[in-house]
C-alpha cells in the first residue's frame, strides 16, 4: 500500500477543518532547506514598532462602536427578523391552516393546527383557519423558507430582532403573539366575510390606497 504524504494538498486557511499547522510548516522548512538563512524583513523598523505601529494607526480610524441598546440599530428594510401572522383590511386572518410553512421550515421550528370555519364562528376567508400556531426561536434560524411556501402572504418576517430571553418557554412564540395588530378599519375576529362573497373575493380585489389597513408598497428602484 502506498503512504500518503500529501501536506501540498492541505488547506493553506489556517480556519479550514483540514488544516495541519505543524505539517505545513514541516514541510515548509524541509522546502526551503535547512542551511537557507532567516527570513529578510521589508521594514527598516525593529519588530515591536512594527507591532505599535499598527495600535498607532487604529488611533486615527472611524470609531464603529454601536451604542446599542441607547441607540436602536436600524436594519436593512429586508431583514429577516420575528415573524408576523397577517390580516386581511376587515381583521380577517390571512392564514389558512395549510401547513406548508411548517413543512417547508429545515429546522422543524413550526407548529400549526389548523380549524375548521363556520358561518358562526369564521376567523379566516374560506374552509380553514389556523387554530393553534406557534414558533419556536430556539430553533429558527431565520432563513426565510417558511415566508416563500405561504401561499397567502399570511407569514411575513418583521424587522425586530430582539428576541432574547432568560427561558426557553418564553421563546416558543404562540399565535397571539405573532398575530398583526388590528388597524382601524379591521375588526376582531371571529366575524363574517365583509369584503365579498367568498374568499376568492378578498384575492382577486384592487387594494385600497387610502385605507390604513392596506398600505401599498412602491419598490425602491
Ligand atoms: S425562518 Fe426558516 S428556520 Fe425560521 S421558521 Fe421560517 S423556515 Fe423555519
Ligand atoms: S402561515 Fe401560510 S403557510 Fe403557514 S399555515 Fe398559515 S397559510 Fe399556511
Amino acid at each position: 500500500m502506498t503512504e500518503h504524504r500529501d501536506v501540498d494538498r492541505r488547506s493553506p486557511d489556517p480556519h479550514d477543518p483540514g488544516h495541519d499547522m505543524v505539517a505545513q510548516t514541516k514541510h515548509e522548512l524541509e522546502r526551503r532547506g535547512r542551511d537557507a538563512g532567516p527570513v529578510k524583513r521589508s521594514s527598516w523598523l525593529p519588530g515591536p514598532g512594527q507591532g505599535f505601529g499598527v495600535t498607532f494607526a487604529q488611533i486615527f480610524r472611524k470609531v464603529t462602536t454601536e451604542e446599542y441598546p441607547e441607540v436602536p440599530k436600524v436594519t436593512k428594510p429586508r431583514y429577516h427578523g420575528r415573524h408576523v401572522l397577517n390580516r386581511h383590511p376587515d381583521g380577517l386572518e390571512k392564514c389558512v391552516g395549510c401547513e406548508l410553512c411548517a413543512w417547508a421550515c429545515p429546522a422543524d421550528a413550526i407548529y400549526v393546527e389548523g380549524g375548521d370555519n363556520t358561518e358562526d364562528e369564521r376567523y379566516s376567508p374560506g374552509e380553514r383557519y389556523g387554530r393553534v400556531y406557534q414558533i419556536n426561536y430556539l430553533r429558527c434560524i431565520f432563513c426565510g423558507l417558511c415566508i416563500e411556501a405561504c401561499p397567502t402572504r399570511s407569514l411575513t418576517m418583521s424587522n425586530d430582532f430582539e428576541l432574547a430571553d432568560d427561558n426557553r418557554a418564553d421563546l416558543i412564540y404562540t399565535k397571539e403573539q405573532l398575530m398583526a395588530p388590528l388597524l382601524p378599519g379591521m375588526e376582531a375576529p371571529p366575524h363574517a366575510m365583509r369584503l365579498g362573497e367568498d374568499e376568492k373575493d378578498y384575492y382577486v380585489r384592487t387594494p385600497d390606497p387610502a385605507s390604513p389597513a392596506e398600505p401599498v408598497t412602491v419598490e425602491q428602484p
